[in-house]
């Protein structure tokens, strides 16, 4: 597999590489050179979850991975479900929050550990640093979780994340640094790629980010768009719109990656909370991000989207015009009516669920089917969720148990220098 630096395109790199690196010279996102071709896709939507990821996969990789290894490695990671939920007559959730941090990130992060494991030589020194807006950092401390050589330092947002999803990995301790800073998701997001702009630092560490700028985990969410129309009949597969609540805009290119390669899906909703940068960006052309304000729905808090430049190149690549995308935004207002009404109407959903079917709701046509993704459980959220239903949700076995552990974060300002010295110190000592 080539992939070829959006910022650079003389820097051309391997699967290995891309994995390894995470982003390119220049910060520049790293873009399949090839989009594979996978045959009959009907045939393909037959076969059962885990054999068909690893042959979506399988070609994507090439020959740098045998299929076998890539079945193992899908084996590995995708150990739970995807299921779709009739929520009304035209109207699909597709649950994506059955792993082990009840996330929709459980499968792009499990599958980058897998992918870093395969393509790193046992005896190489890595620190995975990545930012999160709160579901990131749970799936990636879980999925590297007790590796042998490889460091994983965390940042968030002091107090911008709810408490449980805090609980949820930042009481693992052993390989795992959790850092709050004192900032928002995009401070985070900018000290991350800052450390990985110091060339030294970079050596020193085998600095890598599991951020969804990593392609391994994009390639690995493709994968669940094909299981979400496998579940669809055949009629409704010919009308299909895809509602996809937006932050880094990671899950919609990955969808977009996985109508490129067939998948039938007639369009994509980009839908965001009052964090609006991209629905202003299609309506108007003009690309103006304000200051990230804090919403409920906490994990789409962002404002400079990452992956958009990866959406613009695959639109480009397709002849897509960036018109043909739905997009809106919700503010907490209308999201939490939103909630009120699923739950009215037999759906327990959470706010970025809920983003994606309001602004699905709002635009779809009679003769169409609608999936929307619920990217997280409710109960990851409950706080939330049980002040607007008035319910008390049970945690889910893995919430429970980490909600009882004492937090091991460590704070700090935002200011690279302070995030560089936690950087070394957490090194093992030679
Ligand atoms: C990360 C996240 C999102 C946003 O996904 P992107 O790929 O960053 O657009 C939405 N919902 C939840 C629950 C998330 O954790």
């Amino acid at each position: 597999m080539k992939l070829y630096n959006l910022k650079d395109h003389q820097q051309q790199v391997s699967f290995g590489q891309a994995v390894r690196q995470g982003l390119g010279r220049q910060q520049g996102l790293f873009f399949p050179a090839q989009l594979p071709q996978l045959g009959d896709i009907d045939t393909l939507l037959a076969m059962d979850f885990v054999s068909r990821s690893s042959k979506i996969l399988s070609a994507f990789i090439g020959d740098e991975l045998s299929s076998e290894t890539v079945t193992q490695m899908v084996d590995s990671a995708f150990q739970f479900p995807a299921p779709l939920r009739q929520v009304k007559s035209n109207v699909y959730a597709l649950e994506l929050f059955h792993g082990p941090t009840l996330a929709f990130k459980d499968f792009g992060g499990r599958f980058m550990a897998q992918s870093l494991a395969a393509v790193t030589d046992s005896d190489g020194k890595i620190t995975i640093l990545t930012a999160t807006s709160g579901d990131t950092g749970a799936a990636v401390a879980h999925a590297f979780y007790g590796m042998d050589n490889i460091q994983v330092v965390i940042l968030y947002p002091k107090g911008k994340i709810s408490p449980l999803q805090e609980k949820l990995f930042c009481t693992l301790g052993k390989n795992i640094t959790t850092v709050a800073v004192n900032g928002t998701f995009d401070d985070c997001q900018a000290l991350v790629k800052q450390a990985f702009d110091d060339a030294e630092l970079r050596d020193d560490i085998g600095l890598n980010s599991a951020n969804s700028i990593n392609i391994s985990r994009l390639m690995a969410q493709i994968c669940y768009y094909f299981e979400a129309v496998s579940q669809l009949s055949k009629a409704e597969r010919e009308q299909l719109v895809i509602s996809v609540p937006s932050g880094n805009f990671g899950n919609l290119t990955a969808g977009l990656l996985a109508k490129s390669l067939g998948l039938p899906v007639k369009r994509f909703i980009a839908a965001t909370n009052v964090n609006d940068t991209v629905p202003r960006y299609l309506h108007t052309g003009e690309w103006t991000p304000k200051t990230t304000v804090a919403t409920i729905s906490n994990a789409m808090d962002v404002s400079q989207p990452n992956n958009w430049p990866r959406i613009e190149e695959l639109c480009q690549l397709k002849g897509w015009g960036l018109d043909e995308l739905g997009y809106g935004a919700v503010d907490d207002k209308q999201t939490a009516i939103t909630l009120k009404q699923m739950y009215a109407d037999g759906y327990l959903c959470e706010p970025h669920g809920a983003i994606a079917y309001n602004v699905l709701e709002q635009q779809l046509a009679e003769n169409e089917t609608g999936l929307f993704l619920c990217t997280a459980h409710p109960a990851k959220f409950k706080d939330v969720v049980d002040t607007i239903l008035a319910t008390d949700i049970e945690l889910p076995a893995p919430l429970e148990k980490h909600n009882a552990l004492p937090l091991l974060s460590l704070d700090a300002d935002n200011n690279f220098a302070t995030i560089k010295s936690i950087l070394y110190s957490v090194q093992p000592t030679l």
